[in-house]
């Protein structure tokens, strides 16, 4: 598909250098329905920048933004954490391990002690943090997990461990700190992970925010009316509330549009569903429907945009090829393929992380270099370590906080 070069300026998030937000693409398309040539929808590409180790890591005198170790009591029922009584931690005991000495802190509210490990994804290891990340490393640049094992000379039974436990700090880590201000343009798609046993018929539902390309939501399930809806509440947790016309594209798959009525019915949002015919691998022809949203809310939704000239669905596609790159369970005719839902969803909870947070995206260039997508939405200022982020320890208040989230997200 031939590429058209208008990575145009985000005006939302440049703050630094705004060009014009007036610089959007293209006249607003007219109509309930209509059919454009095919081509470039418009995309800037977007190709993750598997760039050189040192552009990858941050400047260790950039700000520093992630707490190293729990600042609070890590127990999401102590009283402290329920707003009942003062925090107050103090010093406990101090004890020598192979890398120096630790310290260990008490809650005088509950009276747990905790060490500055606890509630990080490193907490009871007993290989170095430096082992950790070299897996944790390998399995997001699409590395079998036998592979791995043999590199880092660890069982592949614990590679599998550290994988899991690290996945599900960085989904802690996602649904704490991942929220945008203001949504511009979100892409829906899902993607077949040909899966055996209990992840047969398993589809990773994603949503990418398109003006920052973060990665917003994502669902591995069966492709249900339960699991779209939830998926939909994912992406709309993470884009929090918007206040302007927001353009939603998905493709025809059915569930979106009772999805998408039921999550944003009282949103201003404009949902498009794109029927894209392809010959011989690439786009002849696009033609979209509209399923939510009024003429005027189109138009203006597409005059708030810079990055999408037609509607399209070009950016959750190119999010789909970085998934299937970074996840050795999604590449095809793979020896080992996904045989638990639960697998599939931790190793793209890896690569999310990864994705959003560490690794700087070739398609957001500023005059300071590339941007991660957590930069360019405004999360973060700086491309941050995957270290750091796995020694954030989940407060206890955020521990609360994300478990009443899950009670309400399944109601
Ligand atoms: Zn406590």
């Amino acid at each position: 598909m031939p590429v058209t070069p208008l990575r145009a300026p985000r005006g939302r998030f440049a703050g630094l250098q705004v060009d014009s937000p007036l610089a959007v693409g293209g006249s607003p398309q007219v109509g309930g329905a209509q059919t454009v040539t095919a081509g470039s929808p418009g995309s800037g590409s977007a190709a993750a920048p598997w760039g050189a180790r040192g552009s990858c890591y941050a400047r260790p005198s950039a700000m520093a933004s992630i707490p190293s170790g729990p600042l609070e009591c890590p127990r999401e029922d102590c009283l402290s954490n329920c707003g009942e009584a003062t925090p107050r931690v103090i010093h406990h005991a101090s004890h020598r391990t192979k890398t120096g000495v630790r310290k260990r802190r008490r809650c005088m509210v509950c009276g747990v002690t905790f060490s500055s490990l606890t509630g990080t994804a490193y907490a009871g290891l007993r290989r170095r943090k430096a082992d950790v990340d070299r897996v944790l490393q390998m399995h997001s640049e699409g590395m079998t997990k036998a592979a791995i094992a043999r590199v880092v000379r660890v069982s592949p039974g614990t590679v599998a461990r550290w994988i899991e436990r690290a996945a599900q700090h960085a989904r802690s880590f996602h649904d704490a700190r991942t929220q945008i201000e203001e949504a511009v343009e979100v892409q829906l798609d899902e993607l077949s992970c040909g899966g055996v046993g209990d992840a047969k018929g398993a589809w990773a539902f994603s949503g990418i925010e398109v003006s920052s390309r973060l990665w917003a939501g994502l669902l591995v399930a069966k492709r249900t009316l339960r699991a779209t809806k939830q998926f939909v509440r994912e992406v709309k947790y993470t884009i929090g509330s918007i206040t302007e016309w927001t353009l939603f594209t998905s493709d025809c798959f059915k569930y979106y549009k009772p999805a998408m009525n039921a999550v944003f019915e009282d949103d201003p949002a404009v949902y498009l569903q794109i029927k894209n015919r392809y010959r011989g691998g690439k786009i002849v022809r696009s033609t979209w429907t509209r399923a939510m949203g009024s003429e005027l809310a189109h138009d203006d939704a597409l005059a708030r945009n810079s990055d999408s000239l037609k509607p399209n669905t070009a950016f959750i596609e190119r999010l789909n090829l970085t998934k299937r790159m970074c996840c050795s369970l999604l590449r095809r005719r793979n020896p080992s393929p996904a045989r638990k839902i639960e697998s599939l969803q931790s190793a793209l909870e890896l690569v999310r992380l990864i994705y959003n947070y560490v690794r700087p995206h070739f398609a957001l260039r500023t005059r300071r270099g590339h941007e991660t997508p957590a930069m360019a939405a405004g999360i973060t200022t700086r491309p941050l370590r995957l270290r750091e982020i796995m020694s954030w320890s989940v407060p206890g208040s955020e521990k609360r906080r994300l478990a009443l989230r899950t009670l309400f997200a399944h109601a």
